[in-house]
């Protein structure tokens, strides 16, 4: 079938689609959790004293005894027997974005040659997948492939229903016989105990006395594209890469802005419910959903839960949203830019900290005395932005989000905080010392509280931040729709617990010398302004002159793709964070610079070859269809004596030599290169062959303005956007 028939195939079978069929949705109390061997689920199942352990290392991350992971464990295989699961998997996350899994049967045969079902507690503790295929950035040989997964007892394990039958996943740290990390939640987990013990040292020198455990939040807004899936067998390039390699725009963009919060399409509310249903099952508060900006373009936020439970949430989300997108004919799009021209798409990063003491400790409060608390962590964020910036661009560098950030509706690539016109006037105050007099008189003179229990800022006022505080928390925007919201969690904490730790040790040496405790606080913030308030930023961050004022003004840095960005990973200021905070080793740090580099280079030279190819075999042979189509004509009117003008014709050759032209530069650049160092390789992919990729689409897409409608074979942008 050639490139055009295809594409027309595919509208004629979305236009004679059957009506939509909707379940009446099952009750949110019938289906909440229901297939998550949560807390109320062991209380059920276990004894008493089994449970107080289990529910204690839940809770606080105590260890757990042997005795009573076997415990656990055979509590857990009843109940996931109970509900047809035949195989349990540690699932665990490797250094990509992805999610990986390994499936084991409950069965062994025993000596009689029956079949008998077993689940231990070590079975339930470790597993052991084949290492070799996971990326490692040089931390194990492949002559050494071992890698251990390690059961998560602090996020529940649940059941995934698939068209294969019913599977007892176990989230799972994911580390090499060595003992490192090569997985994402291991950071996640030891930055959120580092965070928490520099939290409680400075909410000791405060004069809390009851102080529980400090824990990270999150809640993530996640954008997403849907499509009809009949495009897809003829777009090479959203199977591959993601995205649209080419593709002219439409006449009819974003520009009337009549999708945004508009109605939901029929088909994608329908969608919507049957996601939302399996989320509920697993125990996933989808919370809200809308449309988004662009056409096609739609968000889900689920409500925000604890940095390492929200993180195995994201990914799962992610899973099911595609699958559940394909059940109902949609391709689903979670590539940060998948359409040139048309808003990307994000995933708005809500985080904050607290405890069951001192509460939210981002949230300014009702009293002077928590507006104290909230000031040191809130100036505690903005030194890590400052010191920590970079860090911060380099964990959300990917191919992909370059395409996003910058481009003038989302975030650019310079770190600033945005803090809201109240808060920022707050620490203007005690950056310019006129808080220093009247916090002498005590407490009561700052008038702290009428200014900080202001009115919560409802929506995305400044949508033009990458870090902005958002009334009890801070939303780090820059990060990309496909990643996982892992990273940009471990860079919070991690930056907090070094923030915190220069904090208390400030705050500690001030009050040893017999200053009230208002007055330190106002000294040492008064300090952390002086040397890092530059970084706080309340303007439009899309402005051309701000890009010039925070790189020439600012002293900040803008780091536009991630060539630029992933280097900040062996600054030597990041190795030694990362370092003295515990929470990734230098050679830890420097595997994962080696795997994130190595995605960028292969995913920007999948990419090119796909250009090449897509451009020569669908692309060009449509323009010379369309050429000698009118070319013959042309010469039989010249044989009847009517002569046309030729001068469309002739644009299509220039235009198709061009595009061709470019094709051979793109595929010369691609073969027989060689770099000294990885560093010389990305830049080559970000300042070569993307520029070279765009000349060849350049071409293509002006072809695709000229060529017969009929002739063109790739499903066109108006097409893919609006035909629902
Ligand atoms: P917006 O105003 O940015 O459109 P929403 O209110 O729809 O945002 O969603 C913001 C997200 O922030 C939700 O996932 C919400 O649960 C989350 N959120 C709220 N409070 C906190 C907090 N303390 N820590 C982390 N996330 C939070
Ligand atoms: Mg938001």
């Amino acid at each position: 079938m050639s490139g055009n028939t295809s594409r027309q195939q595919a509208i004629s079978h979305i236009r004679s689609r059957a009506p939509l069929q909707c379940d009446i949705p099952a009750p949110l109390s019938e289906i909440w959790a229901c297939d998550v061997f949560n807390l109320a689920k062991m209380e059920e199942a276990l004894s008493k004293n089994a449970f107080k352990a289990i529910k204690n290392t839940v809770q606080t991350g105590a260890p757990l005894e042997p005795a009573t992971a076997d415990v656990v464990a055979a509590a857990m295989k009843v109940w996931a027997m109970g509900k047809g699961a035949k195989f349990f998997s540690h699932i665990f996350y490797p250094m990509t974005n992805i999610t990986a899994e390994k499936h084991d049967g409950f069965i062994i045969s025993n000596a009689d040659g029956g079949a008998i079902t077993e689940f231990t507690g070590s079975l339930l503790i470790k597993g052991e997948p084949d290492g070799s295929s996971f990326p490692n950035g040089s931390l194990r040989m492949t002559n050494a492939a071992r890698g251990y997964t390690a059961w998560d007892p602090t996020s529940p394990a649940y059941i995934m229903h698939t068209a294969n039958g019913a599977t007892l996943m176990i989230p799972s740290v994911f580390m090499s016989w060595t003992g490192e990390a090569l997985d994402k939640k291991i950071p996640l987990l030891r930055a959120n105990s580092a965070m928490d013990k520099a939290a409680r040292k400075v909410l000791a020198l405060m004069g809390e006395t009851e102080i529980a455990p400090v824990n990270s939040s999150c809640g993530a807004e996640q954008e997403y594209f849907l499509i009809d899936e009949s495009f897809a067998s003829s777009r090479p390039d959203l199977l591959l890469a993601g995205r649209t390699l080419f593709g002219a725009p439409p006449a009819k963009g974003q520009q009337f802005d009549d999708h945004y919060f508009g109605a939901i399409p029929a088909r994608v509310q329908v969608f919507m419910q049957a996601f939302e249903d399996k989320l509920y099952r697993l125990g996933i508060p989808a919370k809200t959903h809308h449309n988004e900006v662009a056409p096609g373009q739609f968000e889900i936020a689920p409500y925000f839960e604890s940095a390492n439970i929200a993180a195995d949430h994201q990914q799962l989300m992610m899973t099911l949203m595609k699958s559940t997108a394909k059940e109902h004919g949609f391709l689903c799009l979670l590539h940060e830019k998948p359409f040139a021209g048309i808003n990307g798409s994000g995933k708005h990063v809500n985080w904050s900290v607290g405890n069951a003491t001192q509460g939210n400790l981002l949230d300014p409060g009702r009293t002077p005395h928590s507006n104290l608390n909230f000031l040191l962590f809130c100036g505690a964020v903005i030194r890590g932005v400052h010191l920590y910036g970079p860090l911060l661009r380099a964990v959300i560098a990917s191919a992909a989000n370059d395409h996003r950030l910058g481009a003038n509706e989302a975030p650019p690539a310079i770190l600033s905080v945005y803090l809201g016109d109240q808060l920022e006037s707050v620490f203007k105050d005690i950056k310019a010392g006129k808080l220093l007099e009247k916090a002498k008189g005590g407490l009561m003179d700052l008038g702290l509280s009428q200014i900080l229990t202001f009115e919560r800022d409802p929506g995305d006022r400044n949508r033009t931040s990458p870090f902005a505080f958002t009334g009890n928390r801070f939303e780090f925007r820059a990060v990309g729709s496909s990643q996982s919201v892992s990273g940009p969690l471990v860079a919070m904490n991690t930056m907090l617990a070094d923030s915190l730790t220069w904090i208390a040790g400030k705050l500690e040496a001030v009050l040893a010398d017999g200053t009230d405790q208002t007055a330190a606080v106002i000294i040492v913030l008064k300090e952390l302004m002086e040397l890092h308030g530059n970084v706080v930023f309340g303007g439009d961050g899309y402005s051309p002159a701000w890009h010039k004022a925070a790189v020439e003004e600012r002293g900040l840095r803008n780091i536009p793709t991630t060539a630029d960005a992933l280097p900040a990973f062996k600054d030597e200021a990041v190795v030694n964070l990362f370092m003295s905070t515990g929470v990734l080793s230098p050679k830890e740090l420097n595997s994962r610079f080696e795997v994130y580099a190595e995605q960028y280079i292969l995913s920007i030279e999948m990419e090119a070859r796909l250009v090449v190819d897509i451009a020569t075999t669908r692309i060009y042979p449509a323009a010379i269809a369309h050429m000698s189509t009118v070319a013959a004509a042309l010469t039989s009117m010249a044989g009847l004596g009517i002569e046309l003008d030729n001068k469309g014709l002739k644009a299509v050759a220039t235009t198709t030599d061009s595009l061709m032209a470019a094709v051979a530069a793109l595929e010369a650049a691609l073969s027989g290169h060689d770099f000294d160092t990885v560093e010389a390789h990305m830049t080559f992919c970000a300042s070569t062959l993307c520029p070279m990729m765009l000349t060849v689409r350049s071409a293509a897409d002006a072809l695709e303005g000229m060529v017969a409608d009929d002739l063109w074979p790739l499903p066109k942008y108006q097409e893919m956007l609006f035909i629902k």
